[in-house]
Protein backbone atom coordinates (compact mmCIF):
# COMPACT_ATOMS: atom_id res chain seq x y z
CA UNK A 1 0.00 0.00 0.00
CA UNK A 2 0.97 3.85 -0.36
CA UNK A 3 2.13 5.46 3.02
CA UNK A 4 3.18 9.42 3.22
CA UNK A 5 6.33 9.08 5.50
CA UNK A 6 8.84 10.65 7.47
CA UNK A 7 11.59 8.62 6.82
CA UNK A 8 14.74 11.21 6.79
CA UNK A 9 15.55 13.48 10.21
CA UNK A 10 14.93 17.19 8.96
CA UNK A 11 13.49 16.21 5.50
CA UNK A 12 9.87 16.63 4.01
CA UNK A 13 7.73 13.69 4.02
CA UNK A 14 7.95 11.28 1.17
CA UNK A 15 4.84 9.12 -0.43
CA UNK A 16 6.00 5.54 -0.78
CA UNK A 17 5.11 1.87 -1.35
CA UNK A 18 5.06 -0.08 1.97
CA UNK A 19 3.59 -3.86 2.89
CA UNK A 20 -0.05 -4.07 3.24
CA UNK A 21 -0.39 -4.43 7.22
CA UNK A 22 -2.32 -7.59 8.71
CA UNK A 23 -4.15 -7.16 12.11
CA UNK A 24 -2.93 -9.20 14.84
CA UNK A 25 -4.37 -11.08 17.81
CA UNK A 26 -6.89 -8.21 19.11
CA UNK A 27 -6.31 -5.45 16.19
CA UNK A 28 -8.23 -4.16 13.52
CA UNK A 29 -7.49 -3.00 9.86
CA UNK A 30 -8.96 0.19 8.49
CA UNK A 31 -9.36 1.42 5.39
CA UNK A 32 -8.33 4.61 5.27
CA UNK A 33 -11.12 7.26 4.46
CA UNK A 34 -9.22 10.42 5.41
CA UNK A 35 -6.81 11.44 7.87
CA UNK A 36 -5.83 15.21 9.21
CA UNK A 37 -2.79 17.28 8.93
CA UNK A 38 -1.77 18.50 12.86
CA UNK A 39 0.89 21.34 13.17
CA UNK A 40 2.40 19.11 15.89
CA UNK A 41 3.61 16.57 13.10
CA UNK A 42 5.71 20.06 11.74
CA UNK A 43 6.72 20.35 15.49
CA UNK A 44 8.22 16.49 15.70
CA UNK A 45 9.69 17.06 12.17
CA UNK A 46 11.44 19.46 13.99
CA UNK A 47 13.18 17.81 16.48
CA UNK A 48 16.62 16.59 16.15
CA UNK A 49 16.17 12.65 15.29
CA UNK A 50 17.67 11.68 19.03
CA UNK A 51 14.70 13.85 20.85
CA UNK A 52 12.23 11.56 18.75
CA UNK A 53 12.02 8.95 21.04
CA UNK A 54 10.71 6.09 18.37
CA UNK A 55 12.51 5.22 15.06
CA UNK A 56 12.03 6.44 11.54
CA UNK A 57 10.64 5.59 9.27
CA UNK A 58 7.17 6.81 10.81
CA UNK A 59 3.76 6.56 8.73
CA UNK A 60 2.27 10.35 9.71
CA UNK A 61 -1.42 10.59 10.36
CA UNK A 62 -2.57 11.21 14.13
CA UNK A 63 -6.13 12.40 12.71
CA UNK A 64 -7.77 8.88 11.37
CA UNK A 65 -10.91 7.99 10.38
CA UNK A 66 -11.93 4.46 8.03
CA UNK A 67 -13.98 1.41 8.15
CA UNK A 68 -12.94 -1.87 9.39
CA UNK A 69 -11.50 -4.20 6.69
CA UNK A 70 -10.54 -7.08 8.85
CA UNK A 71 -10.23 -8.00 12.22
CA UNK A 72 -7.62 -9.85 13.74
CA UNK A 73 -8.00 -13.28 16.21
CA UNK A 74 -9.75 -12.28 19.62
CA UNK A 75 -11.78 -8.86 18.08
CA UNK A 76 -15.68 -9.36 18.71
CA UNK A 77 -18.43 -6.46 18.16
CA UNK A 78 -16.63 -4.94 15.80
CA UNK A 79 -18.62 -4.69 12.35
CA UNK A 80 -16.62 -5.03 9.04
CA UNK A 81 -17.58 -1.95 7.08
CA UNK A 82 -18.39 0.04 9.79
CA UNK A 83 -17.04 4.00 9.98
CA UNK A 84 -14.86 4.70 12.81
CA UNK A 85 -12.95 7.81 14.35
CA UNK A 86 -9.66 6.88 16.01
CA UNK A 87 -9.23 7.84 19.38
CA UNK A 88 -5.25 8.74 18.97
CA UNK A 89 -3.71 9.11 22.21
CA UNK A 90 -3.09 4.98 22.64
CA UNK A 91 -2.16 3.88 26.51
CA UNK A 92 -1.80 0.50 28.68
CA UNK A 93 -6.26 0.67 28.95
CA UNK A 94 -5.38 -0.55 32.59
CA UNK A 95 -3.96 1.82 34.57
CA UNK A 96 -5.39 4.84 37.00
CA UNK A 97 -5.74 6.91 34.09
CA UNK A 98 -6.49 4.88 31.21
CA UNK A 99 -9.42 3.15 33.14
CA UNK A 100 -11.05 6.88 33.22
CA UNK A 101 -10.63 6.69 29.71
CA UNK A 102 -7.99 9.60 30.17
CA UNK A 103 -5.60 7.08 27.90
CA UNK A 104 -4.11 10.65 26.90
CA UNK A 105 -2.39 10.72 30.57
CA UNK A 106 -1.52 6.98 31.01
CA UNK A 107 0.82 6.44 33.38
CA UNK A 108 2.96 3.45 31.30
CA UNK A 109 2.76 4.37 28.20
CA UNK A 110 6.30 5.74 27.62
CA UNK A 111 7.35 2.52 30.15
CA UNK A 112 5.66 0.10 27.33
CA UNK A 113 6.83 1.91 24.59
CA UNK A 114 2.64 2.68 23.34
CA UNK A 115 2.81 5.41 21.08
CA UNK A 116 -0.26 7.19 19.49
CA UNK A 117 -0.51 6.52 15.30
CA UNK A 118 1.31 8.61 13.35
CA UNK A 119 3.39 10.01 16.40
CA UNK A 120 4.94 6.70 17.14
CA UNK A 121 3.30 4.01 15.67
CA UNK A 122 2.00 3.85 12.13
CA UNK A 123 -0.35 6.43 11.55
CA UNK A 124 -3.17 6.77 9.65
CA UNK A 125 -1.74 8.62 6.23
CA UNK A 126 -1.96 5.43 4.61
CA UNK A 127 -4.26 3.35 2.36
CA UNK A 128 -4.86 0.87 5.74
CA UNK A 129 -4.33 1.63 8.96
CA UNK A 130 -3.86 -0.86 12.13
CA UNK A 131 -5.70 -0.10 15.43
CA UNK A 132 -3.62 -2.09 18.38
CA UNK A 133 -7.15 -2.21 20.12
CA UNK A 134 -11.00 -1.83 19.44
CA UNK A 135 -11.53 0.76 22.15
CA UNK A 136 -9.21 3.37 20.23
CA UNK A 137 -12.48 3.44 17.88
CA UNK A 138 -15.77 5.08 17.96
CA UNK A 139 -18.23 4.87 15.75
CA UNK A 140 -19.01 7.58 13.46
CA UNK A 141 -22.51 6.90 12.10
CA UNK A 142 -23.83 9.14 9.58
CA UNK A 143 -20.71 11.50 10.23
CA UNK A 144 -18.84 12.45 7.27
CA UNK A 145 -15.14 10.78 7.69
CA UNK A 146 -13.71 13.82 5.42
CA UNK A 147 -15.38 16.44 6.88
CA UNK A 148 -14.91 15.30 10.62
CA UNK A 149 -12.18 13.23 11.25
CA UNK A 150 -10.36 16.20 12.94
CA UNK A 151 -12.84 15.99 15.64
CA UNK A 152 -10.07 13.71 16.79
CA UNK A 153 -7.63 16.10 17.88
CA UNK A 154 -8.59 19.42 16.43
CA UNK A 155 -11.73 18.96 18.24
CA UNK A 156 -11.02 16.82 20.96
CA UNK A 157 -7.91 19.09 21.97
CA UNK A 158 -9.52 22.65 22.41
CA UNK A 159 -13.14 20.31 23.90
CA UNK A 160 -11.06 19.20 26.48
CA UNK A 161 -9.29 22.27 27.19
CA UNK A 162 -13.15 23.97 27.24
CA UNK A 163 -14.31 21.56 30.09
CA UNK A 164 -11.25 22.18 32.13
CA UNK A 165 -12.93 25.77 32.23
CA UNK A 166 -16.62 25.07 32.27
CA UNK A 167 -17.42 26.89 35.53
CA UNK A 168 -15.90 30.11 34.63
CA UNK A 169 -17.47 30.20 31.01
CA UNK A 170 -21.04 32.09 32.16
CA UNK A 171 -22.71 34.80 30.74
CA UNK A 172 -20.73 37.82 30.84
CA UNK A 173 -17.55 35.79 30.89
CA UNK A 174 -14.90 36.45 27.95
CA UNK A 175 -13.03 33.87 26.50
CA UNK A 176 -9.82 34.74 24.72
CA UNK A 177 -8.61 31.70 21.38
CA UNK A 178 -5.30 32.84 20.22
CA UNK A 179 -4.70 31.20 16.49
CA UNK A 180 -7.16 30.49 14.66
CA UNK A 181 -5.79 27.42 12.47
CA UNK A 182 -7.11 24.18 12.43
CA UNK A 183 -7.91 23.56 16.57
CA UNK A 184 -8.67 27.49 17.02
CA UNK A 185 -11.39 27.74 14.72
CA UNK A 186 -13.04 24.36 15.80
CA UNK A 187 -12.41 25.68 19.58
CA UNK A 188 -14.38 29.45 18.55
CA UNK A 189 -17.08 26.79 17.35
CA UNK A 190 -17.22 24.50 20.62
CA UNK A 191 -17.69 27.59 22.76
CA UNK A 192 -20.25 28.61 20.97
CA UNK A 193 -21.87 25.39 21.50
CA UNK A 194 -21.21 24.73 24.78
CA UNK A 195 -21.54 28.20 26.54
CA UNK A 196 -22.41 31.92 27.06
CA UNK A 197 -19.23 33.19 26.59
CA UNK A 198 -17.86 35.98 24.84
CA UNK A 199 -15.30 34.77 22.27
CA UNK A 200 -12.35 37.03 21.15
CA UNK A 201 -10.22 35.93 18.24
CA UNK A 202 -6.67 36.67 18.06
CA UNK A 203 -4.43 35.70 14.98
CA UNK A 204 -1.78 36.82 12.73
CA UNK A 205 -3.50 36.46 9.33
CA UNK A 206 -6.31 38.43 8.36
CA UNK A 207 -7.79 35.57 6.68
CA UNK A 208 -7.96 33.34 9.87
CA UNK A 209 -9.75 36.24 11.47
CA UNK A 210 -12.39 36.14 9.08
CA UNK A 211 -12.65 32.42 9.52
CA UNK A 212 -12.62 33.16 13.25
CA UNK A 213 -15.71 35.56 12.71
CA UNK A 214 -17.50 33.56 10.08
CA UNK A 215 -17.67 30.65 12.86
CA UNK A 216 -18.41 32.41 15.30
CA UNK A 217 -15.83 34.20 16.99
CA UNK A 218 -17.97 38.40 18.87
CA UNK A 219 -14.27 39.60 17.93
CA UNK A 220 -11.21 39.42 16.60
CA UNK A 221 -8.13 41.47 17.24
CA UNK A 222 -4.94 40.85 15.12
CA UNK A 223 -1.85 39.35 17.54
CA UNK A 224 0.89 41.98 17.84
CA UNK A 225 2.18 43.39 20.98
CA UNK A 226 -1.00 45.59 21.60
CA UNK A 227 -3.34 42.82 21.49
CA UNK A 228 -3.71 42.44 25.36
CA UNK A 229 -4.18 46.06 25.66
CA UNK A 230 -6.88 45.68 23.11
CA UNK A 231 -8.53 42.96 24.89
CA UNK A 232 -8.58 44.90 28.30
CA UNK A 233 -10.03 47.67 26.36
CA UNK A 234 -12.80 45.46 24.88
CA UNK A 235 -13.44 43.83 28.49
CA UNK A 236 -13.86 47.09 30.41
CA UNK A 237 -10.15 46.82 31.20
CA UNK A 238 -11.13 43.22 33.61
CA UNK A 239 -9.42 40.77 30.91
CA UNK A 240 -10.53 37.99 29.49
CA UNK A 241 -11.50 34.60 32.08
CA UNK A 242 -10.26 31.78 30.17
CA UNK A 243 -7.26 32.54 27.51
CA UNK A 244 -6.49 29.28 25.45
CA UNK A 245 -3.22 29.97 23.55
CA UNK A 246 -3.29 27.30 20.41
CA UNK A 247 0.65 28.79 19.37
CA UNK A 248 2.07 28.82 22.90
CA UNK A 249 4.80 30.87 21.38
CA UNK A 250 7.07 33.56 23.70
CA UNK A 251 4.86 35.81 22.01
CA UNK A 252 1.26 34.71 22.91
CA UNK A 253 1.69 33.04 26.37
CA UNK A 254 2.91 36.39 27.10
CA UNK A 255 -0.64 37.79 25.65
CA UNK A 256 -2.11 35.51 27.34
CA UNK A 257 -0.95 36.27 30.91
CA UNK A 258 -1.10 40.57 29.70
CA UNK A 259 -4.79 39.84 28.69
CA UNK A 260 -5.96 37.39 31.95
CA UNK A 261 -7.91 38.53 34.18
CA UNK A 262 -8.42 38.14 38.23
CA UNK A 263 -9.29 34.81 38.61
CA UNK A 264 -8.43 33.23 35.22
CA UNK A 265 -7.52 30.22 33.19
CA UNK A 266 -4.57 30.22 31.28
CA UNK A 267 -4.02 26.89 28.64
CA UNK A 268 -1.65 26.35 26.61
CA UNK A 269 -1.83 24.16 23.94
CA UNK A 270 0.01 25.04 21.30
CA UNK A 271 3.87 23.51 20.93
CA UNK A 272 5.33 26.96 20.81
CA UNK A 273 7.86 26.91 23.54
CA UNK A 274 6.03 30.11 25.14
CA UNK A 275 5.87 29.75 29.16
CA UNK A 276 4.22 32.12 32.05
CA UNK A 277 6.10 33.02 34.45
CA UNK A 278 3.50 32.36 37.89
CA UNK A 279 4.51 34.43 41.14
CA UNK A 280 2.62 36.71 43.89
CA UNK A 281 0.18 39.01 41.91
CA UNK A 282 1.14 37.90 38.53
CA UNK A 283 -0.51 36.83 36.33
CA UNK A 284 -3.60 38.38 38.44
CA UNK A 285 -4.63 36.73 41.82
CA UNK A 286 -5.74 33.31 41.96
CA UNK A 287 -5.06 32.64 38.12
CA UNK A 288 -4.63 28.90 36.86
CA UNK A 289 -2.01 27.99 34.14
CA UNK A 290 -2.18 24.98 32.44
CA UNK A 291 -1.07 22.61 29.71
CA UNK A 292 -3.37 19.87 28.30
CA UNK A 293 -2.80 17.01 25.97
CA UNK A 294 -5.33 15.57 23.83
CA UNK A 295 -8.33 14.38 25.87
CA UNK A 296 -10.16 11.38 26.67
CA UNK A 297 -12.39 8.67 24.86
CA UNK A 298 -15.23 9.62 26.57
CA UNK A 299 -14.74 13.34 25.68
CA UNK A 300 -14.38 12.10 21.62
CA UNK A 301 -17.39 10.79 22.23
CA UNK A 302 -18.91 14.03 23.24
CA UNK A 303 -17.38 16.51 20.02
CA UNK A 304 -18.98 13.59 17.76
CA UNK A 305 -22.26 14.13 19.24
CA UNK A 306 -21.63 17.90 18.86
CA UNK A 307 -21.08 17.27 15.42
CA UNK A 308 -23.89 15.34 14.55
CA UNK A 309 -26.10 18.08 15.91
CA UNK A 310 -24.58 20.29 13.23
CA UNK A 311 -23.25 22.42 16.12
CA UNK A 312 -19.45 22.08 14.90
CA UNK A 313 -18.23 21.83 11.43
CA UNK A 314 -14.42 21.65 10.63
CA UNK A 315 -13.37 24.12 7.55
CA UNK A 316 -11.47 21.11 5.12
CA UNK A 317 -9.43 21.63 2.65
CA UNK A 318 -8.40 18.21 0.95
CA UNK A 319 -5.42 16.61 -0.25
CA UNK A 320 -4.49 13.38 -2.00
CA UNK A 321 -1.85 11.02 -0.56
CA UNK A 322 0.41 12.15 -3.37
CA UNK A 323 -0.08 15.52 -2.20
CA UNK A 324 0.46 15.31 1.70
CA UNK A 325 3.97 16.80 1.60
CA UNK A 326 2.51 19.63 -0.52
CA UNK A 327 -0.10 20.04 2.72
CA UNK A 328 2.60 19.88 5.26
CA UNK A 329 4.48 22.36 3.07
CA UNK A 330 1.54 25.04 3.00
CA UNK A 331 1.04 24.83 6.82
CA UNK A 332 4.27 25.35 7.46
CA UNK A 333 4.08 28.40 5.24
CA UNK A 334 0.53 29.16 7.21
CA UNK A 335 -1.12 29.29 3.94
CA UNK A 336 -3.77 26.76 5.26
CA UNK A 337 -6.90 27.80 6.55
CA UNK A 338 -9.12 25.72 8.73
CA UNK A 339 -7.37 21.66 8.41
CA UNK A 340 -6.07 20.09 6.00
CA UNK A 341 -7.32 16.46 5.18
CA UNK A 342 -5.59 13.59 2.93
CA UNK A 343 -7.83 11.74 1.18
CA UNK A 344 -6.24 8.25 0.01
CA UNK A 345 -9.52 7.15 -2.49
CA UNK A 346 -9.45 10.67 -3.64
P1 LIG B 1 -2.38 25.62 12.67
O1 LIG B 1 -1.14 25.93 11.94
O2 LIG B 1 -3.54 25.06 11.93
O3 LIG B 1 -2.92 26.92 13.43
C1 LIG B 1 -2.08 27.83 14.07
C2 LIG B 1 -2.71 29.20 13.91
O4 LIG B 1 -2.00 30.12 14.71
C3 LIG B 1 -2.65 29.73 12.46
O5 LIG B 1 -3.91 30.23 12.09
C4 LIG B 1 -1.63 30.86 12.55
O6 LIG B 1 -1.89 31.92 11.63
C5 LIG B 1 -1.79 31.31 13.98
N1 LIG B 1 -0.64 32.00 14.54
C6 LIG B 1 0.68 31.81 14.31
N2 LIG B 1 1.40 32.67 15.04
C7 LIG B 1 0.52 33.40 15.77
C8 LIG B 1 0.66 34.43 16.74
N3 LIG B 1 1.85 34.89 17.09
N4 LIG B 1 -0.48 34.94 17.30
C9 LIG B 1 -1.69 34.46 16.94
N5 LIG B 1 -1.88 33.49 16.03
C10 LIG B 1 -0.78 32.98 15.46
O7 LIG B 1 -1.97 24.64 13.88
P2 LIG B 1 -2.88 23.58 14.67
O8 LIG B 1 -2.78 22.26 14.00
O9 LIG B 1 -4.19 24.18 14.96
O10 LIG B 1 -2.06 23.44 16.03
C11 LIG B 1 -1.98 24.54 16.92
C12 LIG B 1 -0.94 24.25 17.99
O11 LIG B 1 -1.44 23.28 18.90
C13 LIG B 1 0.37 23.68 17.47
O12 LIG B 1 1.44 24.17 18.26
C14 LIG B 1 0.21 22.19 17.70
O13 LIG B 1 1.45 21.53 17.77
C15 LIG B 1 -0.51 22.21 19.01
N6 LIG B 1 -1.31 21.02 19.37
C16 LIG B 1 -1.31 20.68 20.69
C17 LIG B 1 -2.08 19.62 21.12
C18 LIG B 1 -2.12 19.26 22.56
O14 LIG B 1 -2.64 18.20 22.88
N7 LIG B 1 -1.60 20.09 23.46
C19 LIG B 1 -2.85 18.89 20.19
C20 LIG B 1 -2.83 19.28 18.85
C21 LIG B 1 -2.07 20.36 18.46
ZN1 LIG C 1 -2.33 16.94 16.57
ZN1 LIG D 1 -2.58 3.38 31.00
Amino acid sequence: MRAVQYRTPGAAPEVVTVPDPEPGPGQILLKVAAAGVCHSDIAVMSLPADHLGFPLPLTLGHEGAGTVAAVGAGVEGVEIGAMMAVYGPWGCGRCRMCTRGAENYCLRAAELGIFPPGLGAPGAMAEYLIIDDARHLVPMGELDPVQNVSLTDAGLTPYHAITLSLPKLVPGSTTVVIGAGGLGHVAIQLLRAMTATRVIALDVSEDRLDLARRVGAHDTVLSDASAAEKIRALTDGEGAQVVLDFVGAPATTATAAAAAGIAADITVVGLGGGTVAVGFGSPPYETTVRSPYWGTRTELIEVLEIARRGEVSVHVETFTLDEAPLAYERLHAGQITGRAVIVPDA
